[in-house]
C-alpha cells in the first residue's frame, strides 16, 4: 500500500500527517474494506485491488490553491452545505455584486454578502450619515453621522471581511454615469427608496442583461423580487411606468418599522447567494410579499410583459432615463409646477387677516409633532371623502411636511373644480425654519 502511494508524488503530503501517520480524516479503502481495520498502510496488494480514497466533506480538508487557511475556516459553514461547498464558494469570490443604495436594504443585503465572501462588492450611495437613518442602518453608529455612506460602510465591510474587494461609489446614480457604474457587476442589489434610481438600475440591467435582485419597503410591508429579463419579467413589467410624483410618499414621509429592511435585505443577500452559486430556485416571476404586522409572507406570480416599454418585443426606451420631480432627488422643488405661495406670502396673509383656507393633507403623527394652528387638518387619503369641507369661495393654500404631496393635492383640486388653489412651497419645514420658529423641525 505505502509503496503504491509513494508512486504518486504529491499524493502522500495528503494522507500522512507531519508524525506519518493516515489523517484522520481520510479513509481508505481497498474494494470494500477499509484498511485502518485491515492491515493498516503496510497490508499488501494484489494486482486487481480497487483503491478509494474517501476524504471527510465537512471537515474542510480538501485542498485547494484558491483558498486559504482562513478562507477554509471562515467559510466552513458553507463548504458544509451541498448547494454550495466548494465550488460554490468559489463562485462566491470571484462574483462581483453591486449594491445601490445604502440604506435600510443595502446596510443588511452588503453585510451578509461581504460575510459570505463574495469577492468583490460595489456601494453606491451620494448621501451622508444622518441620525434618522440609525434606526435602521446597521451599519452606521452615532460617530458616523455626517459621515459619506459609502465610505463608512466600506471600513466596517473591510473589517468584517478583509479578503474580498469593496469598491464604494460615492455618486447619484444617473443616466449619465449608471451604464458604467453597473457594467462592472454581475449581479445588482436594489436598495434604493426612490422611483427614478429604481426605474435606471431595472433599464440598465435589462440593457446588460444583468439580474436585479430587487427589494423596497413601506410601513410594515416589504417586496422582494429577481427580475431578469432574459429568464422572466422586469420592473416595467410589473409597474411600466413611474406613479406621478408626490402621490407615493417617500420613506421619510411615510414611515418604515426599523427591522422591516432588515427581513427585506436579507431575503435579497440570499437572493444573490442562491442566483451566483444557482443553489435552489431563483425568485423570478414571482413577487414575494411580506407583512411585518401579520407575520405572513405571501407570493404572487408576475409574468413578463410582451409589450413592455423596455424588455419587450418593440421596446420603446432604449437608453437611460431620469425621472425628475421625485422625493429624495435633487431639483423637486423648481419642478413642481403647481402655482406656488411662500410661507411669507402666507404669513402675511394671516397678518393681514385674509381669507384663506390653509389645508394641511400630513398625516396624523406629523400634525403632532407640529402644525399651523389657523389650518384644516384633512389627511391625503381621507381628502376625497371630506371635499365638502373645503369652502371653494375661498383662497386655498395647501401644505404638507415639504411641499411635494401638496404639490400632487393642490393639482388634484384644481382638477376637481377649485379655482383658487396653491401649494405652499417648502411645506411646513420651511414655515418652522423662518416663521416660527417655535414649531418643532423633522
Ligand atoms: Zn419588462
Amino acid at each position: 500500500m505505502k509503496a503504491v502511494v509513494a508512486q504518486f508524488e504529491d499524493l502522500a503530503q495528503h494522507l500522512y500527517d507531519t508524525q506519518g501517520e493516515l489523517r484522520k480524516f481520510i479513509n481508505i479503502y481497498v474494494g470494500e474494506e477499509d484498511v485502518r481495520q485491515h492491515g493498516g498502510m503496510d497490508r499488501p496488494l494484489r494486482e486487481d485491488d480497487e483503491i478509494l480514497i474517501i476524504p471527510a466533506i465537512a471537515g474542510g480538508t480538501v485542498s485547494s490553491p484558491e483558498f486559504d487557511r482562513e478562507e477554509f475556516l471562515r467559510y466552513s459553514r458553507h463548504f458544509s452545505l451541498p448547494e454550495i461547498g466548494l465550488e460554490g464558494q468559489q463562485l462566491l469570490k470571484q462574483a462581483a455584486v453591486l449594491v445601490v443604495g445604502m440604506g435600510g436594504l443595502g446596510n443588511p443585503a452588503s453585510l451578509y454578502l461581504a460575510a459570505a465572501g463574495v469577492g468583490h462588492i460595489g456601494l453606491v450611495d451620494f448621501d451622508v450619515v444622518d441620525l434618522s437613518n440609525l434606526q435602521r442602518q446597521i451599519l452606521f453608529s452615532l460617530k458616523d453621522v455626517g459621515q459619506p455612506k459609502v465610505s463608512i460602510a466600506k471600513d466596517r465591510l473591510e473589517s468584517l471581511n478583509h479578503k474580498i474587494e469593496i469598491t464604494a461609489h460615492q455618486e447619484a446614480l444617473s443616466s449619465a454615469n449608471a451604464g458604467r457604474i453597473l457594467a462592472d457587476y454581475d449581479i445588482i442589489v436594489d436598495g434604493t427608496d426612490n422611483f427614478p434610481t429604481r426605474y435606471l438600475v431595472n433599464d440598465i440591467c435589462v440593457f446588460q442583461g444583468k439580474p436585479n435582485v430587487y427589494g423596497s419597503i413601506f410601513r410594515f410591508d416589504g417586496q422582494v423580487a429577481v427580475f431578469s429579463a432574459k429568464e422572466g419579467p422586469c420592473y416595467r413589467c410589473l409597474y411600466a411606468n413611474p406613479p406621478p410624483p408626490g402621490l407615493v410618499p417617500s420613506c421619510a414621509e411615510g414611515g418604515v418599522l426599523g427591522v422591516l429592511p432588515g427581513i427585506v435585505g436579507s431575503l435579497q443577500a440570499i437572493e444573490a447567494i442562491k442566483r451566483i452559486t444557482g443553489a435552489g430556485e431563483p425568485l423570478i416571476g414571482r413577487l414575494l410579499l411580506f407583512d411585518a404586522l401579520a407575520m405572513t409572507f405571501h407570493q404572487v406570480s408576475i409574468s413578463k410583459d410582451p409589450d413592455c416599454p423596455v424588455c419587450g418585443e418593440n421596446p420603446s426606451i432604449t437608453e437611460p432615463i431620469d425621472y425628475e420631480g421625485f422625493c429624495g432627488v435633487s431639483g423637486v422643488e423648481e419642478t413642481v409646477t403647481t402655482p406656488e405661495m411662500s410661507v411669507q406670502e402666507l404669513k402675511d396673509k394671516l397678518d393681514n387677516r385674509a381669507d384663506i383656507l390653509i389645508l394641511d393633507v400630513r398625516e396624523p403623527w406629523e400634525w403632532k409633532i407640529a402644525h399651523i394652528d389657523e389650518a384644516l387638518f384633512i389627511p391625503v387619503n381621507a381628502l376625497t371623502s371630506r371635499l365638502d369641507d373645503i369652502d371653494p369661495s375661498v383662497e386655498i393654500v395647501v401644505h404638507c411636511h415639504t411641499g411635494i404631496r401638496s404639490a400632487a393635492v393642490s393639482d388634484y383640486l384644481i382638477k376637481q373644480g377649485y379655482p383658487n388653489v396653491k401649494n405652499l412651497s417648502g411645506g411646513i419645514k420651511a414655515w418652522a425654519r423662518e416663521i416660527d420658529s417655535s414649531l418643532m423641525q423633522y
